[in-house]
């Protein structure tokens, strides 16, 4: 059984800490403190100073049955294969430290139907902060139970509600896992991504001729009206099953006196799949330099591919362990994609097989966001069966 009452303090207790993207120092040191009370060492990397923030990522390694380690009776009593489980790689269980806006001066209660809420002036927190008490309760819970257990890295990322800028910088060479579980997503644990699309961020800057709209109008080239016929023409919202496009912000011109010389557009698309992420792209590209040829405007384009898609077998070990370890506590697993990114599409971008598993947080990125204190049990519950040694 999960000591609940540890788990509903800590949570209540990160939680109320300020911790906006790139501001993550109050629950990093909090989440440090932990760490190194439980006996572990955290490294801090230079994150903070690469990003203007005020944190770093945080990595801890836990050695193979670190539980039994340090403890009076701690000799190979538990099974004979304890040699064979030290030789086993690290599991990696990763998190984000920051939350979305508006989070300052959280007031978070746990209700008498044992929901995490806040007092609806800000969000929760949950996100990711179910993930993060997960991952320090599966450690007490570990240290109580004496029990056997793989060695894991535990990484909590900075900045990552800001487009991944944290993980991006993390240097993710020093990783050993081959393996590992993104803890950040929402819906009840028992839940895992295994697709996720990559994502092209895309800038348009229009340059038409400017021109008095009442006295020469013709002689004007309206930068508006070429990005308006561009964008007419492209193919956006649900393109295919895997494959999405929008349009965020359009911006330019002046008075109504004026045509517009200049007009800027910034829009976006994802797939699941990388050769349709290109295409969407190609499109959207051709769409507005069509426009423009045929007009007599010019425009720039950029284009950033902010991340990479991924996609596990269900085969793959990573996944088959996820769905033992549901049926371990007794839930049917469901395995997913997903339309949004996540740390693990840079992480597996370096070579890492992993999953996003729900955490149990609900309306995320809204003040409604709330987080049962039944799912965030069955989380370290589900995170006990994944590191047992014999998954
Ligand atoms: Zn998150």
């Amino acid at each position: 059984m999960i000591d609940e009452k540890r788990l509903a303090k800590l949570f209540l207790r990160l939680a109320a800490l300020d911790a906006p993207s790139l501001e993550e120092r109050l629950v990093a040191d909090a989440v440090t403190a932990e760490l190194t009370a439980l006996g572990l060492e955290v490294v801090e990397d230079d994150a903070a100073g690469r990003l203007g923030g005020t944190t770093g990522n945080l990595l801890c390694r836990v050695p193979a049955n670190w539980a039994l380690l340090g403890l009076p009776d701690a000799e190979p009593s538990p099974g004979p294969d304890v040699t064979l489980r030290q030789e086993q790689a690290p599991l990696l269980f990763s998190t984000h430290l920051d939350t979305v806006q508006p989070c300052r001066g959280k007031q978070v209660f746990l209700g008498r139907d044992r929901v995490f809420r806040s007092d609806g002036t800000t969000i929760l927190g949950a996100d990711d902060l179910a993930g993060v008490c997960a991952v320090l309760a599966l450690l007490h819970e570990l240290r109580d139970g004496k029990q056997p257990h793989r060695p894991l890295e535990l990484l909590f990322s900075v900045a990552e509600e800001v487009h991944l800028q944290g993980i991006s910088v993390f240097d993710t060479r020093v990783l050993m896992a081959r393996e590992g579980y993104v803890l950040d997503t929402s819906g009840a644990p028992g839940t895992g991504v295994i697709a996720a699309p990559g994502h092209v961020h895309l800038h348009f800057d229009v340059q038409g001729r400017p021109a008095h709209a009442g006295i020469a109008p013709e002689t004007g080239i309206s930068a508006i009206a070429v990005a308006a016929m561009g964008i007419a023409r492209m193919n956006l919202g649900r393109i295919d099953p895997e494959t999405t496009a929008n349009i965020g912000r359009i911006e330019g011109g002046g008075e109504t006196n004026i045509v517009a010389g200049r007009c800027t557009v910034t829009a976006e698309c994802r797939s699941l799949d990388p050769d349709r992420l290109s295409a969407q792209t190609r499109h959207m590209i051709d769409c507005m330099e069509q426009a423009a040829a045929e007009t007599g405007a010019s425009v720039t384009v950029q284009t950033h591919q902010s991340y990479h898609p991924y996609r596990v077998d269900p085969d793959q070990p990573v996944a088959r362990r996820f769905q033992a370890a549901c049926t371990a506590i007794g839930k049917s697993a469901r395995l997913i994609a997903t339309g949004g990114g996540s740390d693990l599409n840079v992480l597996s971008r370096a070579g890492l097989s992993g999953m996003v598993l729900s955490c149990g947080m609900q309306q995320v990125h809204s003040n409604a966001e709330h987080l049962s204190l039944d799912d965030l049990s069955d989380l370290v519950l589900l995170l006990l069966a994944l590191v047992d040694s014999s998954c």
